[in-house]
């Protein structure tokens, strides 16, 4: 008797070595601030020829179980992911983490606390932009984006973009929503020994996101990647489309150095980040599964 594939089994069955695929675990949908609903995302990625992927919303779970399915039924595997913004005064600090229990009652009791923070803060936000003059409602943007479990700047730099008040994104970062704009407002809840430990709480790997945003080179980035690493850091995301191939080098290295495991992703925001695709670090550069660590994509669930 000959064994016949069904309808239903996996185009990459589990025993596979996927080593030579390509992944993407650095991915937003529109349950944060990327534009993509979880369903879509993963089929755009699908569509990509993608084999593993990870949403890492920002402060929120909520797309994860619909990534879940989705990557079922299009039979990629999927890393549940978050990604948590900390204290950090030279840039932005973002820890990533990786093959979390999203049920976890200590993890989404802190989730709610960021949530409300962040309401706090839009607030104040959209109250430093009217006194400047610039007429936008908290209810407008809520209401363009109700279905967002978490709304943050990206939203209300939409909202200038689409009402003429800047051009790009980028202007409305520059000028207005980033560190140095005239409508900052920070919203950091936890130092980072803080973020890892909640990450391992909810049994997950805590991975530096992004690197380059700490804005750090040389003597001074190692030694805060010494104190990351003495607050238990597991890796670092080493190919993004944020670094230079310099940067990619750079932070390689340094994997090496402190042994950290690797990982890899694009940062896809949907149209909030014009210029980012799926699957694409810098420079048109494919994310592959063997650049990054096994033990961080056995997390990944099929
Ligand atoms: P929040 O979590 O509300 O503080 O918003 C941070 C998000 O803003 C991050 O995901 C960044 O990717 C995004 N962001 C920061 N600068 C820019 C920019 N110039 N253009 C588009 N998105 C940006
Ligand atoms: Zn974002
Ligand atoms: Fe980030
Ligand atoms: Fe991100």
């Amino acid at each position: 008797m000959t064994l016949r594939a069904t309808p239903f089994e996996p185009v990459n069955p589990p025993s596979m070595d996927r080593s030579e695929n390509r992944i993407d675990l650095h991915l937003h949908t529109d349950k944060s601030d990327g534009t993509a609903t979880p369903s879509d995302l993963v089929k755009l990625c699908a569509g990509e020829g993608l084999t593993v992927i990870a949403i890492t919303d920002h402060d929120t779970i909520n797309g994860l179980e619909e990534g879940i399915q989705a990557c079922q039924s299009y039979h990629l595997g999927f890393i549940p992911g978050i990604e948590i913004s900390s204290k950090y005064e030279g840039g932005a600090l973002h820890i990533l983490g990786y093959g979390i229990d999203y049920q976890n009652t200590t993890l989404l009791g802190e989730l709610k606390r960021f949530q409300d923070v962040r309401r706090k803060r839009n607030e104040k936000i959209i109250d430093k932009l009217q006194s400047l003059g610039i007429d936008i409602s908290l209810s407008h943007i809520t209401w363009e984006s109700r279905e967002v479990s978490s709304l943050g700047r990206p939203h209300i730099g939409s909202a200038l973009v689409e009402s003429g008040i800047v051009q790009t994104m980028d202007e409305a970062f520059d000028q207005y929503l980033g560190r140095h704009g005239k409508a900052f407002v920070s919203k950091e809840v936890l130092v980072s020994a803080e973020t890892i430990d909640l990450i391992h709480r909810a049994g997950g790997l805590a991975f530096l996101a992004h690197p380059a945003t700490l804005n750090l080179t040389g003597l001074s980035l190692d030694e805060y990647l010494k104190k990351l690493v003495a607050e238990q850091l597991d890796g670092i995301e080493v190919y993004s489309s944020a670094h230079s191939t310099k940067q990619i080098t750079d932070y390689q290295e340094l994997a090496r150095k402190f042994k950290l495991l690797v990982s890899g992703g694009s940062d896809y925001h949907g149209h909030h980040k014009q210029n980012v695709r799926v699957g694409i670090a810098n420079g048109g550069l494919g994310i592959e599964g063997k650049m990054v660590s096994k033990a961080l994509l056995d997390t990944a669930v099929y």
